[in-house]
């Protein structure tokens, strides 16, 4: 082929939200193929498509079937990639646009949230033998019964990723509206620099955590195979972050990053009565329904009755009481009450492995600030703490300067 090697592109729905930008990102295609490169590209369907149709889907059933949400979502996709197509075309660029079928994805059948199961690029790389940039519709597959499933939302960043693995690319590149990989949201914390490299595993806590910038599962899939990863912005030429593995050196920095999620609700059912199995009784019943608990808090009991705590998606709420209403009455528990009106302030860094003292320096920021903390989860890359909604920025700005991360770095000895 006498090419310089195979990159995957993926571009996310704002890169792509209106004809201009669809316009820029050929025009970047088509540079990238003057240098000689082989190129698969990804495509999200443009701007707010999948939120729109999704709305759509609610106002006319409320209880809409997942097998035929993946059909109405699959189209923006759809859309995206024709467009883009055609947009190559017109700068004398040979492309074709495949839908996630055609470009051999195969999933399974969970609808709206599928998993890729296998890869068969054949025709993928039929298309790049035949001269073409093959520029393939995101976040979809074909499921076992021959129908066409979504990969939950964010789902692109999965198909470019497992793409990139799938075919032995040189690099997989993530084109966003930002210019990387934060050391927290620069809407919030003014003093937030850009980070140049970070490892999987703390992109992987930054992701879950909050920071949103790539689906979580995109990065598990990056880790698992080592697919080089760089995110950065179709808006400009900067280089972006690189996403690797740990090498030395990187430990520099003891905390990479601070986050903030607003997603979550605390519920509490208080009074349960402090005996062996009644956790897993009432995680047994959360975890039937399909409800992912993240941070859990039990109290210390007094006169053989305790409190427990644990924080939900607010999307799950409604379905989380339920479950906690029925649980209650069978272990005969006091009460269940939520609380929306928090949030999860975390700190990320592979370097806090090897450094003690980095939970505590956390703990008294937030003291010296008064803010208290109400839940508290660790793993052993991240801390997070559960607090008011409202003291949400000032705790990530407090935690931001407090770790030095700052864009005004004093050098350290
Ligand atoms: N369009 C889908 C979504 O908004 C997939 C993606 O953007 O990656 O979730
Ligand atoms: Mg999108």
């Amino acid at each position: 082929m006498g090419s310089k090697g195979l990159i995957v592109q993926k571009y996310g729905g704002s890169s792509v939200a209106n004809v201009e930008r669809i316009r820029n990102v050929a025009r970047r295609i088509a540079s990238y193929r003057k240098k000689g490169y082989d190129l698969v590209v990804v495509v999200s369907a443009l701007g707010d498509t999948t939120d729109e149709l999704i709305d759509l889907a609610h106002a006319i059933n409320p209880d809409p079937s997942p097998r035929e949400m993946d059909m109405l979502m699959a189209t923006g996709e759809q859309a995206s990639s024709a467009l883009l197509t055609m947009a190559l075309h017109r700068l004398g660029i040979k492309a074709v646009a495949l839908t996630g079928p055609q470009s051999g994805i195969y999933t399974d059948g969970d609808y709206t949230r599928a998993k890729i199961v296998n890869i068969i690029p054949k025709r993928i790389h039929q298309e790049i033998a035949r001269g073409n940039v093959v520029i393939v519709a995101g976040f979809q597959g074909l499921s076992p019964e021959g129908d066409i499933a979504t990969l939950g939302r964010g789902g692109s960043d999965l198909t470019a990723v497992a793409l990139a693995h799938a075919l032995k690319a040189d690099l997989c590149e993530i084109f966003t509206d930002v210019d990387g990989i934060f050391t927290a949201d620069p809407r919030i914390v003014k003093s937030a620099r850009k980070l140049d490299v970070i490892t999987y595993d703390e992109m992987l806590e930054l992701a879950s955590l909050g920071a949103q910038v790539m689906q979580a599962r995109s990065i598990e899939v990056a880790k698992k195979f080592s697919v080089p990863l760089i995110v950065r912005s179709s808006l400009n030429n900067k280089p972006g972050t690189l996403i690797t593995e740990e090498v030395e050196g990187m430990e520099g920095a003891v905390v990479r990053g601070v986050s903030l999620d607003k997603s979550q609700a605390k519920v509490t059912i208080s009074g349960v009565p402090d005996r062996p199995g009644i956790a897993a009784s009432i995680f047994k019943e959360i975890s039937k329904a399909g409800i992912n608990v993240d941070v859990i808090v039990q109290n210390v009991s007094s006169e053989g009755k305790t409190d427990i705590s644990f924080t939900v998606n607010k999307a799950d709420l409604r379905k989380t009481l339920e479950v906690l209403e029925k649980v209650r009455r069978k272990i005969k528990a006091d009460k269940v009450t939520a609380d929306e009106d928090i949030c999860r302030v975390s700190i990320v860094g592979v370097g806090m492995r090897n450094h003690p003292g980095v939970a505590a320096t956390m703990f008294e920021v937030l003291a010296k600030n008064k803010i208290n903390i109400e839940m508290i989860s660790t793993s052993e890359i991240s801390i997070s703490c559960i607090v008011k909604a409202r003291y949400g920025a000032k705790a990530v700005n407090a935690l931001h300067s407090a770790f030095g991360l700052g864009k005004k770095r004093k050098k350290s000895a």
